[in-house]
């Protein structure tokens, strides 16, 4: 089967070392598989984008020699498709509309585990509303390459949100209706989303679509034990440093780069990073620290 992979970036805030190494892993993964490599910008919410981010990230992944191949695809410009699906789950009764604050199910049912009012209490057609997917039979667990067999928590059920009361369309259908839409064979990402990962494979099932192979690497954690992320004031990518940073990145993937590399071209580090990948190094473990400055 031919290898289409891809990186799926949110343009919240600009790219940082966490997103280099996702970046870096899922672009050596399908290098190394003979793979394609595609580039998704996941644009659905836009009062928390940063309009010029985003027109920054092309540049900043060519600047690290990782080129995808094909065209850039934006979620922006998928909304007729996210609509269609939705329509579509509708239909066959698998999804129903939902009105309730977040507050009102916390009151009534003591926890986010939703308890169906609105599937029994179908809410007005003018009342602003959610779209929820039923999922009773949510498979619980599936095997990752990286961390293995993962068990989904009881308390992640219940019927989730695809389309939000603030009209804007879940990350969860987008992320898999653009999966199938790409033909995406292999998933390589931040063990963040780990979590997420039963819902979409219950939602890929609902829809008919093929599961793809996962892969969640550790996240990378400042020295305080947070997340690098945007909301932990993680410095953006320095572009005059390429060749450091894709050595720090292949060291936290545990592929054991040679310190001569440190010498050489971003192209020859990438080179040797296509030849040298082995997955199977990469630690089974949620998240590791990183330390920054040099
Ligand atoms: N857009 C998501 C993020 O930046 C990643 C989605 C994915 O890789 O499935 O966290
Ligand atoms: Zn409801």
């Amino acid at each position: 089967m031919a290898y289409i992979g891809r990186f799926a970036p949110s343009p919240t805030g600009p790219l940082h070392f966490g997103s280099l190494i996702a970046a870096l892993a899922s672009f050596l993964d399908a290098r190394a598989n003979h793979g394609q490599w595609l580039l998704r910008i996941e644009d659905l919410d836009p009062p928390r984008e940063q309009a010029d981010v985003k027109a920054q990230f092309p540049a900043v992944l060519s600047k690290f020699g990782l080129y995808w191949d094909g065209e850039i695809c934006r979620q922006s410009d998928r909304h007729h498709a996210y609509q269609d699906v939705l329509e579509h789950l509708l239909a066959q009764h698998q999804a129903y509309r939902c009105n309730c604050s977040r507050k009102e199910i916390l009151a009534r049912c003591g926890s986010t585990l939703y308890d169906r009012h609105c599937l029994y209490h179908p809410p007005s057609a003018e009342a602003q509303c959610a779209i929820r997917v039923k999922c009773d039979n949510m498979p619980r667990h599936f095997n990752d390459t990286i961390q293995g067999r993962y068990i989904s928590p009881n308390s992640s059920g219940g019927d989730f949100v695809v389309y939000r009361r603030d009209h804007l369309y879940a990350y969860l259908l987008a992320v898999v209706v653009d999966d199938y839409h790409q033909g995406v064979t292999h998933v390589v990402r931040g063990s963040d989303l780990l979590a997420e990962t039963t819902r979409q494979i219950h939602l890929q099932q609902v829809l008919g679509y093929p599961t793809p192979t996962y892969a969640h690497i550790p996240v990378a954690n400042n020295p305080q034990g947070q997340k690098l992320s945007k909301q932990t004031f993680a410095p953006a990518l320095t572009l005059d440093d390429t060749v450091p940073l894709l050595f720090k990145a292949l060291l936290f993937l545990d592929q054991q780069p040679p310190t001569e590399l440190l010498e050489a071209s971003r192209d020859e580090i990438i080179r040797w990073g296509i030849e040298h990948w082995q997955i199977d190094r990469v630690s089974p473990t949620l998240a590791k620290p990183v330390e920054l400055s040099k």
